[in-house]
């Protein structure tokens, strides 16, 4: 009895100590700088101050809040130039929708496959062009038991301890697991989407956008081959009738210091009479911090940050693609209107410059939104000559450029350096001298893939 009263004792006395400490270390006037008011630098304000934190200051180098979230007003419609879509699985951004009162609409754009034939499919039809009902049944059931091998490495906010087979490029993985019909049905979405080529791209990367959208269960096998098939059209895709960009300014207002126009030019983390102090300069003034949140790309970070020569190794080790996105007047493009056209033949890493993606709205019906995958150092007047051949290769005519924007799109890492431990590295680095690493190249290029990691990380470390 004297023994088990002891023992409790103890335990309340370290429970009591514990909360005592975290509550010690817990200060609501700590000062916090987030680089970069986009979706994972913004998520990132935004459960800061769910936890009571009040002293938070987000750094923005443009005019606007949102990075590649970019909603652009242009005659009677808003057109994203930047993230498109949201889900119902998209919890962390429906919470900050919900908490905003915004509410996402499905999209009801019909999605077709364009072929060289000159003839659009629907994704279904399309598979079956090239694959028979049992090429794709036995894809299905192998699709099945690589979700059930892989699943909890996929669903993982973070890549690091994956399986290495994850660490394949794509196509070799897809080979390897049987899955060569849904991979191909996936395909025009994916690169039309502007994620890159399947020959480069490590398989853990494509699973994370393929697992969700590809079909559910065997039991819709054949009818529901389509990589969207689901009760809903589209797989419940969702998009926010007055721009994705909205949803982040809501939640830009609650930021307590918001610099806009502020470009972080120099980082540096100094120890001051036994204290960290982080030092941030952007527009000529510098501020004093506790902590940081980088936002902002990983390799852009080398230009600003102190970094250690682990940091610089890490950092240089990620690429990305050079996307281009135009809103283009264009006539004579015979596709019906609220139309997403995937192309086909523009699936393999030879054809890349072709336009990728043509999307049309009913509300202004010659306005054309486009994507181009383009090699780096290509002259712009190289990039609109390549537009202008594929829109008429398409039937039309380019009769304006309305809009363009180019992005540094989709941080990644190779096979290599994910055999390398990038991940498990990144993941050890989380802290070190009060800094914290968010954005796509830490888990993958969603807003909620960005969004769920940058909550996990303040949920687990503030
Ligand atoms: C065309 C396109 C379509 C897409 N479609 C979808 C979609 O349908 N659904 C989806 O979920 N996702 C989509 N995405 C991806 C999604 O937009 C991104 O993954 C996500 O927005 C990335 O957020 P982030 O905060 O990590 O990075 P970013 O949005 O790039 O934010 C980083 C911010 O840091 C700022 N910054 C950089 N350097 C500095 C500095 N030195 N000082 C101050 N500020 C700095 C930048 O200006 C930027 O605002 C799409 C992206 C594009 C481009």
């Amino acid at each position: 009895m004297f023994f088990r009263n002891l023992v409790f004792m103890l335990l309340a006395f370290l429970v009591t100590t514990n909360v005592a400490l975290a509550e010690a270390r817990f200060d609501s006037q700590e000062r916090i700088a987030i680089i970069g008011a986009g979706a994972s630098g913004l998520t990132s304000a935004f459960h800061l101050k769910q936890l009571g934190y009040e002293n938070i200051t987000v750094y923005e180098k443009e005019d606007r809040v949102g990075g590649k979230v970019y909603s652009y007003p242009h005659k009677n419609y808003v057109y994203e130039l930047g993230a498109f879509w949201v889900t119902d699985g998209s919890h962390t951004i429906m919470e900050l929708a919900d908490y905003y009162g915004i509410e996402p609409v499905s999209e009801e754009a019909d999605f077709f496959v364009l072929r060289d034939n000159g003839k659009t499919y629907n994704f279904e039809d399309n598979l079956l062009k090239n694959y028979n009902f049992f090429k794709i049944s036995w894809a299905l059931l192998n699709f099945e038991w690589v979700r059930g091998k892989f699943g909890s490495d996929i669903a993982k906010v973070g890549n690091d301890n994956i399986h290495s087979d994850l660490y394949l490029p794509f196509e070799t993985f897809i080979h390897k697991y049987h899955i060569e019909p849904l991979a191909y049905a996936f395909r025009p979405f994916w690169i039309g989407c502007g994620y890159g080529y399947y020959e480069t791209t490590p398989a853990i990367y494509v699973l994370k956008l393929m697992v969700p959208s590809i079909v559910d269960s065997l039991a819709q096998m054949f009818n529901k081959a389509n990589p969207f098939a689901g009760s809903e059209k589209n797989g419940g895709l969702l998009r926010f009738p007055n721009g994705y960009m909205g949803l982040f300014e809501r939640v830009a207002e609650d930021v307590p210091h918001l610099r806009l126009g502020s470009e972080v030019t120099r980082v540096e983390r100094v120890f001051e009479d036994g204290r960290l102090v982080i030092k941030v300069t952007a527009n000529g003034q510098t501020e004093e911090f506790d902590k940081l949140i980088v936002s902002a790309d990983l390799r852009a970070a080398l230009q600003f940050l102190d970094v250690t020569d682990e940091e610089e190794a890490l950092f240089s080790q990620v690429s990305s693609y050079n996307l281009h996105i135009k809103l283009v007047e264009a006539e004579g493009i015979d596709q019906p209107l609220d139309s997403m056209i995937w192309f086909d033949e523009y699936g393999t890493i030879d054809t890349m410059g072709h336009m990728m993606t043509l999307v049309n709205r009913a509300a202004v019906p010659n306005v054309w939104f486009t994507a181009q995958l383009i090699p780096w150092g290509t002259s712009s007047e190289e990039i609109d000559e390549w537009l202008i051949e594929d829109v008429s290769a398409a039937g039309g005519h380019v009769t304006d450029f309305v809009v363009e924007k180019p992005w540094d799109y989709f941080p990644y890492v190779g096979e290599e350096a994910l055999r390398d431990g990038f991940y498990e590295k990144m993941k050890d680095l989380q802290g070190e001298r009060g800094t914290y690493f968010v954005g796509g190249a830490l888990n993958f290029e969603t807003v909620e893939f960005t969004a769920v990691f940058a909550k996990d990380l303040v949920l687990s470390n503030f």
